[in-house]
């Protein structure tokens, strides 16, 4: 079992709440819950984070989707809590990844009657993530995240959205905190909070309203909600030292049940909402907002463009 792990209970055990029979014992909140208490704690816990951030009320939000547990949980809890959302997905034309991805979103969707839209990597940028992994040196996971987080920014201003929600959950929060803080990596430490402000016309809110849920936590609620997602990893994200992080991180929650929140929280409640700075250029190139006057998007697809050096 993995530490954080929600586990089985026995038969006598009663729910912290309604003093039901729990089912789903949360060892990190010293709390045992039945099913629909556990739906309560856990929407209560998003809609906790959704308080913190500071937007408006009624603000349409963008969901990035990609099929797994943490983006249809995203999406199911806040469409719940009765937020407009619109689902968004990059498809990046991994084989065998991709199409599993799109079927897991397209099911869940026609289910809850929600409405989202597709976007082929390869159209926006004449190429998909699996070619992009066999012309780059650079670690195909920081290519990857730079495009996505650029790409679904530019499409959230052509969908009309201010606003973008994405899945990271607690787990995802503190193994970054970690890493970041074990490498010193300031630029990233300061701006290590789960809202970020629109710092250009240009550039939506991003809000991550699971961070106050667990990995183990978000998969008991996909089981309660009956939310069918896509259990395999990204095929390339072998060896990515991000999972290391989490994994220490897991050792000690298995000691010290609570460590990972205690870790995350402390540091968020220190801290206020990060402030617009306003030091953007535009890209001559594609016209988006960027430092200086090229967009890493457009500098990566210049250099994959370039015929390739002949040995000499
Ligand atoms: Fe992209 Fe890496 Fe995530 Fe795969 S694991 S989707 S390559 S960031
Ligand atoms: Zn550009």
């Amino acid at each position: 079992m993995n530490a954080g792990e929600t586990r089985p209970l026995p038969a006598s055990a009663k729910c912290t709440r309604c003093r039901q029979r729990a089912v789903i014992a949360l060892p990190s909140h010293h709390a045992n819950f039945c099913e629909a208490c556990f739906g309560l704690f856990f929407r209560r816990a998003v809609l906790r984070a959704m308080k913190k951030f500071p937007i408006k009320a009624q603000e349409p939000i963008l969901v990035a989707v990609s099929g797994g547990k943490d983006s249809l949980a995203v999406w199911s809890v806040l469409h719940d809590l009765g937020y407009a959302t619109k689902g968004i997905h990059l498809d990046l034309g991994i084989p065998a990844f991709s199409e599993v991805s799109q079927e897991a979103i397209a099911a869940f969707a026609h289910r809850k009657g929600l409405s989202w839209t597709s976007y082929a990597l390869r159209d926006l940028i004449g190429y998909s993530i699996e070619e992009i992994r066999r012309k780059t040196r650079r670690p195909i996971c920081s290519v990857c995240g730079m495009i996505k987080r650029r790409l679904l920014n530019r499409i959230a201003v052509q969908e009309g959205f201010r606003l973008i929600a994405t899945g990271h959950n607690l787990d995802d929060e503190a193994g970054r905190l970690l890493g970041n803080l074990v490498r010193h990596r300031r630029e990233y430490i300061e701006k290590h909070y789960p809202y970020l402000p629109s710092v250009h016309p240009r550039l939506p809110e991003k809000i991550k309203p699971l961070y106050r849920v667990s990995a183990e936590e978000i998969r008991t609620y996909c089981r309660v909600e009956g939310i069918e997602y896509l259990e395999g990893a990204c095929p390339l994200s072998r060896g990515a030292t991000s999972h290391m992080f989490k994994e220490a991180l897991d050792v000690l929650e298995g000691r010290m049940p609570g460590t990972k929140r205690d870790f995350l929280f402390a540091y968020i409640e220190a801290r206020s909402a990060p402030k617009p700075v306003d030091d953007f250029g535009t890209c001559d190139r594609c016209g988006e907002p960027c430092y200086g006057t090229r967009c890493s998007v457009c500098a990566l697809v210049e250099r994959l463009q370039k015929p390739p050096r002949k040995e000499s």
